[in-house]
């Protein structure tokens, strides 16, 4: 192995982590995104597998869903080079297949791969096993609350509090809350949200990112409770590091 070889680098600790699906079955693929988005996850879907190849050369993920029949390069293959490149060795990935027999599964599992469920699977219960996964191989992403002053947020949950009040939220945001929450103090770009809450992939507007600052705030205070975002003129967005503190 080339020891002068780079790491691929990953999203940095405080953002979401990113999912790479790889399934061209548009409808599953398009159900797997939403379900994936809505848990706060950035999603980007590619259907063929040589097409895989070209995204995971670019930028590891940190995890892949990987359908095994797949045009270009079988699932198989992908996963069987994954592991035999020092920086994508330990990549997550869950295989996903319609073939349920035994002896499938089990050469699944000896090309690496580290999960593994048959079509037609539960979506939750994918979502377990993806969050189980990246628990395990990158804990430091998957603390479970985040809080600032009498504001709660909790990942596993999903619930937001404010005091003793539950605050509904939309997924996004949700997201929007979970990232600037993860970085008090630091001001995000609306490009920044864009590619961080969205993902990269997203073709938004960016006034499109105020919307949904308005919504988030209009949700998290009433009345003549203080406003946790701050609002940068010129600049962007950030979760007020004041904010909880006397
Ligand atoms: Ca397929």
């Amino acid at each position: 192995m080339n020891q002068a070889r780079k790491e691929i680098p990953r999203s940095n600790a405080a953002s979401a982590p990113r999912i790479l699906v790889v399934e061209d079955e548009s409808d599953l693929a398009l159900l797997l995104a939403y379900n994936l988005e809505a848990e706060g996850y950035v999603v980007e879907s590619v259907e063929r597998g040589d097409e895989a190849e070209l995204r995971l050369a670019e930028s590891a993920p940190d995890l892949v869903i990987l359908d095994w029949m797949l045009p270009g390069v079988s699932g198989l293959e992908i996963c069987r080079r994954l592991r035999a490149r020092e920086n994508t060795r330990t990549l997550p990935v869950i295989m996903v297949t319609a073939r349920g027999e035994e002896a499938e599964r089990v050469r699944g599992l000896s090309v690496g791969a580290d999960d593994y469920v048959v079509k037609p699977f539960s979506v939750p219960e994918l979502m377990a096993r993806v969050r189980a996964l990246l628990r395990r191989s990158r804990p430091e992403r998957i603390a479970d609350r985040l809080n600032a002053g009498d504001l709660d947020l909790d990942r596993e949950t999903r619930r937001v509090r404010r005091g003793s009040r539950d605050i509904h939220l939309g997924p996004t945001e949700f997201r929007l809350l979970e990232y600037l929450l993860e970085k008090p103090g630091r001001v995000f770009s609306r490009a920044q949200l864009l590619d961080g809450v969205w993902g990269q992939a997203a073709e938004i507007d960016e006034r499109t990112v105020d919307v949904h600052v308005g919504r988030l705030r209009k949700a998290l205070s009433r009345g003549r409770e203080r406003d946790p975002i701050r609002t940068v003129r010129g600049t962007g967005y950030a979760f007020d590091e004041t904010f909880g503190k006397p």
